[in-house]
Formats: structure tokens, C-alpha cells, sequence
């Protein structure tokens, strides 16, 4: 039985797990299939504060673990697979079959960026391959570029690329964007943005970094290698990792958590959620710690007003957890 179970350990689980083990709540964390989340897939991290000559992502992700050790978190490997979170205390399942009680839950297990799923593609993400603008955008000073996707993504991380690179594509597999009006025309007014329609990427080249993409119109058939691109960008949306809380917990459309307006609040008492689980705006480290942070707080004090909750003798044998409703 834990006051806290955080699931994640982004910068908003180790964040929340900081706070918590400061609150004297002795958080068990779960670090799930990723430890360290999507910062330990990028490079130098450049805009987090408090690192003026910037961080490596892994690293950084190290120093908030021992931070939150530090304190007395116990951080576990294992994944959350399902929740029953019909009554208290809730019930979780690590790796399909460890039961776990929990008084409150922090989620945290962030969004995964969707790639398009190349061999190459993969074996260079963090070498020009990034689906992050905002956070590797400025490794590309005075370079060609190419951002991959037709919606707002797209639209404002090729926008924010020309502020360095000198020439950005803006690759699309139709003829017609999906970005809302506002963000084309903004798109299409930049000089260093040039549009190349009904276009799909089939392989990144390059040993070590990237030495160029090759492409497919796929209305002609046509294929060819555009040399010059150094930095690839993938915009083509976002999958938050909530898979598990599907059924229990409110989410939009998308499957982002949906949380009480200025709060963490779920639409479960007693469950917390946090970072890009729940953020589908900002998507940022410092946000991610920021709501984690809240997290500790909001369980905390409703840990406080609440009390604890011994568990049924029923629900303590460890068959799954109940069907979610
Ligand atoms: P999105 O709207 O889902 O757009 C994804 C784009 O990627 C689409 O153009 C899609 O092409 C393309 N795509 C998807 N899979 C692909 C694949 N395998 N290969 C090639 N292209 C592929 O995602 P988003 O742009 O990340 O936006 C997500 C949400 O956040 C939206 O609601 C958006 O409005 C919002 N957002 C708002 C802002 C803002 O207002 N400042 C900024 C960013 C995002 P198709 O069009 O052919 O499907």
C-alpha cells in the first residue's frame, strides 16, 4: 500500500516525485517502458533553465532521478498496464501481473512523437532526425531543413526553423494542408519556406548524421534525394501514452487527459495527471516538471482533506484488475 504511485518518470514524474518525497509521501514510482521519457531520445537540451551551457537530455534525466532518490523515492522498472480505479485504494497492475495499491496517482507518462517508422529514420533520431523544433531548432544555423506534416505543427515548426536554418521544405503527402487558415498563410508569406506537395519521405541518408532524404511523389511515382537537408523534422502529430486509463479517466478526442482547469485534478478523486499525458500546447521539459509539481501538491493536500482507505480483503488477491467500465 503507497500514499503515492506515480506512473512516468519524464520531468514530471521525477519532478512529482521530488515534491512528494519532500512531502514525506515515500513515492513509489514506476519508470515504465522508457525511463527518462522523450528527453533521453534528444541531444544537448538548450532551454531548460538553470543549465547555462545547456545539458545533455539522458543526463538531465539522471540528475532528477538521483534528486528525487535523494529523498527517499523508490523508483521501480516496470510498466502500469491496467488501473482500476472504481474505488479506493486504486488498484494497478505492473506488467500485467504485479498488483500494486495506491492511495492517489500521479500520472505521468507523457506523449510519444509519431515517426514514420523508416529504419534510417530511427537509427538517426538525435542526429538531425528530431520531432522537436522548439528544443533542436537552433542546431540547424544556416542550413536546409525539412519538416514533415500538413497541420499547425508543421505549419509553426517550419515558421520558428527559419529563424536559423536558410532554406526550409515543408514536405506533405496531399495538396491541401490541414492547418487551420491562420498558420498557412503565415506559413506561405515566409520567403524561407518553400512547400513540396504530395510528397512522402522514404529513406534518410547519411552514416552519422543526416546527409540528405529521398523522396517519393506519390502522384507521379517519381522518387529523388534531396542532398542539401541536414535536419529532418517530423510534425505529424503527437500520441499521448494513456492507453491504460482509457475508459476511467476523461480525455479529448485525442486521448490527452483531460485536468480541472489550474489544477491536476482528474475526473477521479485522488488521480492526478500531469506533463504531455495531459498537455497537448506546450509539450516543453520545464512545463512537464512544472505540472508535476502541482501534482505532488494537489495529492498532497487531498491525501490531507481525504485520509487513507484500507483496501477490501476481496481486492487484495491478484486477479487483473476489473474491466474497465
Ligand atoms: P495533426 O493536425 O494531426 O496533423 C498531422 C499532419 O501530419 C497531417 O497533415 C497529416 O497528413 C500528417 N501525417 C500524419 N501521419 C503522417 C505520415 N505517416 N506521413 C506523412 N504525413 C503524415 O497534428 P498536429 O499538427 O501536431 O496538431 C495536433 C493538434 O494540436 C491540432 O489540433 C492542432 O490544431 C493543435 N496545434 C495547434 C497549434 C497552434 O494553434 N498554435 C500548434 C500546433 C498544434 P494529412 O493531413 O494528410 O492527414
Amino acid at each position: 500500500m503507497h500514499d503515492v504511485v506515480i506512473i512516468g518518470t519524464g520531468p514530471a514524474g521525477w519532478t512529482a516525485a521530488i515534491y512528494a518525497a519532500r512531502a514525506d509521501l515515500e513515492p513509489l514510482v514506476y519508470m515504465g517502458p522508457q525511463p527518462g521519457g522523450q528527453l533521453t531520445t534528444t541531444t544537448d537540451v538548450e532551454n531548460y533553465p538553470g543549465f547555462p551551457d545547456g545539458i545533455l537530455g539522458p543526463e538531465m534525466m539522471e540528475r532528477f532521478q538521483e534528486q528525487a532518490e535523494r529523498f527517499g523515492t523508490d523508483a521501480r522498472y516496470g510498466t502500469v498496464t491496467h488501473v482500476d480505479f472504481s474505488e479506493r485504494p486504486f488498484r494497478l497492475l505492473v506488467d500485467e501481473e504485479t498488483p500494486v495499491y495506491a492511495q492517489s496517482v500521479i500520472i505521468s507518462t507523457g506523449a510519444s512523437a509519431r515517426y514514420l517508422g523508416l529504419e534510417n529514420e530511427q537509427r538517426l533520431i538525435g542526429k538531425g532526425v528530431t520531432a522537436c523544433a522548439t528544443c533542436d531548432g537552433s542546431f540547424f544555423r544556416g542550413e536546409t531543413v525539412a519538416v514533415v506534416g500538413g497541420g499547425d505543427s508543421a505549419m509553426e515548426e517550419s515558421t520558428f526553423l527559419t529563424k536559423f536554418a536558410e532554406k526550409v521544405y515543408v514536405l506533405h503527402r496531399r495538396d491541401e494542408l490541414r492547418a487551420s487558415k491562420i498558420m498557412q498563410e503565415r506559413a506561405f508569406e515566409n520567403e524561407k519556406i518553400e512547400f513540396v506537395w504530395n510528397t512522402e519521405v522514404v529513406d534518410v541518408l547519411g552514416e552519422n548524421q543526416v546527409d540528405g532524404i529521398e523522396v517519393i511523389n506519390n502522384e507521379t511515382g517519381e522518387t529523388s534525394v534531396m542532398d542539401e537537408v541536414t535536419g529532418l523534422f517530423l510534425a505529424i502529430g503527437h500520441t499521448p501514452n494513456t492507453d491504460p486509463f482509457t475508459g476511467w479517466l476523461d480525455t479529448d478526442d485525442n486521448g490527452y487527459i483531460i485536468t480541472r482547469p489550474d489544477s491536476t485534478y482528474t475526473n477521479v478523486p485522488g488521480v492526478f495527471a500531469s506533463g504531455d499525458a495531459q498537455d497537448h500546447e506546450y509539450r516543453q521539459a520545464v512545463t512537464a516538471a512544472g505540472t508535476g509539481c502541482m501534482a505532488a501538491i494537489d495529492a498532497e493536500r487531498w491525501l490531507a482533506e481525504n485520509g487513507r482507505v484500507e483496501p477490501a480483503s476481496a481486492r487484495t488477491t491478484s486477479e487483473p484488475a476489473t474491466a474497465k467500465p
